[in-house]
């Protein structure tokens, strides 16, 4: 099956999918129109009038309009993917639908993307990264959120509940990792599963290290996190994977296999440098990207240490950390 014959398949299934435009490096995000009873609309984008125009020019062309739409599904918690449900609900009335644990963040989300800000920059100074990148990437992450916006919950989702439209039932998969809230929607009987970030055919999902949601102090290990919701993902016997960014997923578990070697490649090269000596997430970056952009910066970041928490997982290095600054050391094998 190619990714179009995909596409076409998801639509006899009464599932569009609706490439909305973004102003990120990402591009545009896909939003899915599912026509059955309550018409629902899988994520909305971005807060933007050329967003708002083209979810109402895209709807326009299958026969309805923004105030048709009657329940909107947020599959994550990324401005990208939800910005316009304020808009979308005003005009419509729709119920929206999100998983439970996230619900308070949807709610609060100015506060709590200050919250946000403010965690990811104590997370970059302990981790080495320079107080004028740590500035830099403040602002622009306050100048990004007007693409975001609130949202009032009416349908909290929980884990595993089979959620009900007309024609088709939705399992509920609450399987965090790229973002804390990322929920997928699995129709088990026509074996397709609305995936959003959680995999992308095009892209591997960072696991960006985010605040946890239940307000816990631990630094998150997102990429483990991650792990562990791929491999549950690798047991659906899915057919098509719809994902929040490019063509859909035909083969999930052959990519989910290459993701999972990927990380592994990834944190032997990690596993390289530490054996040289003990460095900071950051002295690790520079090591293996030089100087990337400041709006890299906590991509970056974020994927060196989830890779140091694969290797703290299996014995391999320990984090050490004076107070101010934690770096990584590679641990002496046993017995060596
Ligand atoms: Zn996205």
């Amino acid at each position: 099956m190619t990714p179009d014959e995909a596409l076409a398949r998801a639509a006899e299934a009464g599932i569009h999918r609706l490439p909305i435009p973004t102003p990120f490096a990402v591009g545009r995000v896909n939003c899915y129109l599912i026509e059955d009873s309550p018409l629902t609309l899988v994520d909305t984008g971005p807060n933007s009038g050329k967003a708002l125009d083209e979810l109402e020019q895209q709807l326009g062309e299958r026969g309805h309009a923004i105030a048709d739409i009657e329940l909107v599904i947020l599959t994550h918690q990324h401005i990208d993917h939800l910005g316009l449900v304020e808009i979308v609900t005003q005009r419509s009335g729709a119920e929206v639908a999100a998983i439970d644990v996230a619900v308070p963040f949807f709610e609060n989300f100015a506060d709590d993307a200050e919250r946000d800000d403010a965690f990811a920059a104590d997370i970059m100074r302990r981790h080495g990264i320079p107080e004028d990148v740590v500035v830099a990437l403040r602002s622009v992450s306050r100048s990004f959120r007007a693409w975001g916006a609130h949202a009032r919950i009416t349908k909290p989702l929980h884990d595993g509940q089979v959620l009900e439209l007309g024609d088709r039932k939705l399992e509920v998969q609450h399987r965090p990792g790229h973002s804390p809230s990322d929920t997928l929607f699995w129709d088990s009987e026509r074996r397709i599963l609305i995936a959003a970030d959680h995999l992308i055919a095009h892209i591997s999902s960072n696991p960006l290290l985010s605040r946890p949601l239940d307000g816990a102090s631990e630094r998150p290990k997102a990429l483990l996190t991650y792990l562990d919701s791929l491999a549950r993902t690798r047991e659906l016997d899915a057919e098509i994977v719809l994902t929040g960014h490019g063509d859909p997923v035909i083969d999930h578990r052959a990519l989910i296999d290459d993701r999972m070697a990927m990380h592994a490649r990834r944190a032997e090269k990690i596993f390289g440098l530490l054996a040289e000596g003990p460095r900071t997430a950051y002295e690790l970056a520079q090591a293996l990207w030089g100087n990337v952009a400041v709006t890299q910066a906590y991509l970056t970041l974020s994927e060196v240490i989830g890779h140091a928490d694969l290797l703290i997982r299996d014995g391999r290095v320990r984090e050490i950390d004076d107070g101010r600054l934690v770096r990584f050391e590679a641990q002496a094998p046993l017995g060596g």
